[in-house]
């Protein structure tokens, strides 16, 4: 969502003129937008700033401007504790940054700017072009977060949950078409549950994908609990909603996850497994996992290698429980360090074996890629299966933008490697 976030900042930075550049040692602003989601954020932040002063130590001084969640966090706190700050701006204020930035050079007195408007910032980044030309492309239609699972920052870095408009979505999915987006990747902290007036996930996948460039959709990032009938069955409906759900599950044990307070139960999540299986054989699941949560005995950490056993997740993110400040889990009692990795290391083996497996039955199979672009080496190119596997292969510079069939030579854990067909049967020929 950062990435999205960035791309929208920009384009609305430049109305007042600012423009991006690669050459950091030279800029007359700098702008570090933050995730709070990331281990030690805060001191990573200051860390980042530090770097900074010191390049422009013999210079005229940057306008310093700190955007994103630890903004939020910490607001003016940040003000006090780095002057070389000049402004701090939390996610749903981003509205306002024009403004706050004149403010500031008109004055030169530091501000800090970190209401929750989510609807006046959509408001007016509607009224902006979205200049984001990616092949994949991401569009965020909702954000912010009612659940409060007691690891996570984002109801407090992100505020309540709220969906924009079905008919913005859709018009914003249109333009990032015209721009050259060929999938669009839909994001929400909670993106399935997405709700505005009538209008469900399900709907606004079944309107975008009538766009005609638009090949590929996809979704993330889900929680259990909003696997509503309709969105599963979209997944059987619609012909552009790709077959790999990233659904995180954090725990496979009832206790942790009651603890955790997610809110769902792991009977639940294995029958919408079955469920999307029935509807499609195809699909596959990726997830989340938090390794030794506060109260994790070995049963429920069991509990957890028997899920990945049993759904076999093709790609997955695991780690151990570390607390983030503000969190009701910040003040747990931690689990041995020694025992936390061994636990780790047992489901990554377990979630990297199956990533294994998954890719080298693909080897010798003629598999079909979005080509994203070309990569440094030349005549490589980079793409991604339908189960977003990043695939480098033989290409050619008019794939670029196209669904390709690739055939696989070789794989590794996260990448496919092989040669377009055309560029074989060209050879052939
Ligand atoms: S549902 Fe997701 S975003 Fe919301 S609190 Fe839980 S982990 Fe955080």
């Amino acid at each position: 969502m950062n990435e999205y976030d960035s791309n929208r900042i920009f384009d609305t930075v430049k109305e007042i003129g600012f423009e991006k550049t690669d050459n950091l040692e030279e800029t007359d602003c700098y702008l570090l937008n933050t995730c709070h989601i990331r281990d030690k954020a805060k001191e990573k932040v200051y860390h980042d700033i530090g770097r900074v002063k010191k390049s422009f130590k013999f210079k005229k001084k940057p306008f310093v401007i700190i955007a994103g969640c630890v903004a939020q966090a910490e607001n003016e706190e940040m003000l006090k504790r780095e002057p070389y700050i000049d402004l701090v701006i939390g996610p749903q204020a981003y509205h306002k940054i024009n403004d706050k930035i004149e403010e500031f050079l008109d004055k030169q007195k530091k501000i800090e700017e970190t209401d929750f408007e989510a609807e006046l910032k959509f408001n007016y980044l509607n009224k902006i072009k979205n200049s984001s030309s990616k092949v994949s492309s991401f569009l965020t239609i909702q954000e912010g977060c009612d659940k409060f699972c007691h690891f996570c920052v984002v109801p407090y870095t992100r505020g309540p949950e709220y969906s924009r408009s079905f008919n913005e979505i859709v018009d914003e999915a249109k333009i990032l078409s015209e721009n050259g987006a060929r999938e669009i990747i839909l994001l929400g902290q909670n993106v399935n549950a997405y709700k505005n007036e009538n209008f469900r996930l399900s709907n606004l996948i079944l309107e975008i994908e009538k766009i005609p460039e638009i090949k590929r959709i996809r979704y993330t990032t889900s929680h259990p609990r909003d696997m509503t009938e309709d969105l599963l069955d979209v997944h059987g409906l619609s012909k552009k909603l790709m077959p790999l759900v990233h659904l995180p599950v954090q725990s496979g044990s009832d206790k942790v996850l009651k603890l955790m307070n997610r809110k769902h139960l792991i009977k639940d999540y294995i029958k919408t497994h079955e469920k999307l299986k029935s509807i499609n054989p195809n699909i596959e699941f990726s997830s989340d996992f938090i390794i030794a949560y506060p109260g994790e005995e070995e049963e429920d950490f069991n509990a957890t290698l028997e899920l990945i056993k049993n759904i076999k997740f093709i790609n997955s993110f695991s780690f151990i429980f570390s607390p983030r400040p503000g969190t009701v889990a910040s003040n747990l009692q931690l689990i041995d360090k020694e025992i936390s990795q061994k636990r780790l290391e047992k489901v990554q083996k377990q979630l990297f074996e199956n990533q294994i497996l998954m890719n080298k039955s693909l080897e010798n199979m003629e598999i079909e890629v979005l080509v994203e672009n070309k990569t440094k080496e030349s005549n490589k190119f980079f793409g991604r299966s339908e189960y977003m596997t990043s695939v480098i292969f033989d290409g050619n510079d008019e794939d670029v933008g196209n669904i390709i069939k690739v055939k696989i030579n070789n794989s590794n854990q996260n990448t496919l490697m092989g040669e377009s067909l055309k560029k074989i049967e060209k050879r052939v020929a």
